[in-house]
């Protein structure tokens, strides 16, 4: 989720190992932070390729069953988790049950991993922060950083992310200085390469993610230079 950051957020960021009150105890009966969040829980490949393992869907399947839809994200054209409409009304996640439990916990994307945590990224690296005002729950357990995200080789995941998040900038200014042509172009050869060709799901996520980020890094930079 890209948001604007309160300036007060920053004033103490987290990292791996560090202790913070983000723990919502199970959030007990709240799952406000699965509804009505429109196009901003975005999929980055490691969420595509876990939640295609938690599945057996690939991401074309997890599109035509309403669960996830592509957007214009800042220029580039990425998948995001899709909102629909339940029975009360409220627009929800489609992983969300009707007792309000997340269907795919255990393969739930980085961003709902997060949730109040988010990311503040800095020179090429990135830190954690509490989003104030975000989440409901008044009172919050401390917890360590690396407990709340419940994700294995947590030091690749992280290296991932940055890896991600410097490959998607360097396409985001490119897409800002190219045409629409060029743009539309690499934009979708983003979309082919990272996310629609699949994941072997029963392999290890990182090696096929260096494999493509290989492969790709050049093509994208010769489309984004016109
Ligand atoms: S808003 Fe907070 S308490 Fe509610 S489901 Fe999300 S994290 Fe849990
Ligand atoms: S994937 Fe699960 S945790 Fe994330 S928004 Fe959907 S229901 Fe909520």
């Amino acid at each position: 989720m890209r948001r604007e950051v309160d300036v007060r957020e920053l004033q103490r960021l987290y990292g791996a190992e560090d202790m913070v009150r983000a723990d919502c105890g199970g959030c007990a009966g709240c799952h406000s932070c699965c509804q009505g969040m429109g196009d901003s829980i975005g999929l980055d490949p490691w969420d595509v390729w876990n939640l295609c393992r938690g599945t057996g869907r690939s991401l074309e399947e997890l599109i035509n069953g309403g669960y996830a839809e592509l957007g214009l994200d800042d220029g580039l054209v990425l998948p995001h988790l899709r909102m629909r409409r339940r029975q009360d009304g409220q627009e929800a996640c489609g992983f969300l049950s009707e007792e309000g439990r997340c269907l795919v916990h255990p393969f739930r994307p980085g961003i709902c991993r997060l949730f109040p945590l988010g990311r503040y990224y800095e020179n090429g690296d990135f830190r954690y922060y509490l989003q104030m005002n975000q989440c409901p729950k008044p009172v919050k357990a401390k917890v360590r950083v690396r407990k709340w995200l419940e994700i294995e080789e947590l030091e690749r995941y992280e290296q991932f992310v940055r890896d991600w998040h410097s490959l998607l900038t360097r396409c985001r200014q490119g897409a800002g200085r190219c045409g629409e042509e060029a743009r539309k172009k690499a934009s979708l050869l983003l979309l082919r390469i990272f996310y629609l060709a699949s994941y072997e799901t029963e392999a290890d996520f990182y090696g096929q993610f260096e494999a493509r980020k290989q492969s790709a890094g050049s093509v994208l930079a010769g489309l984004f230079v016109e």
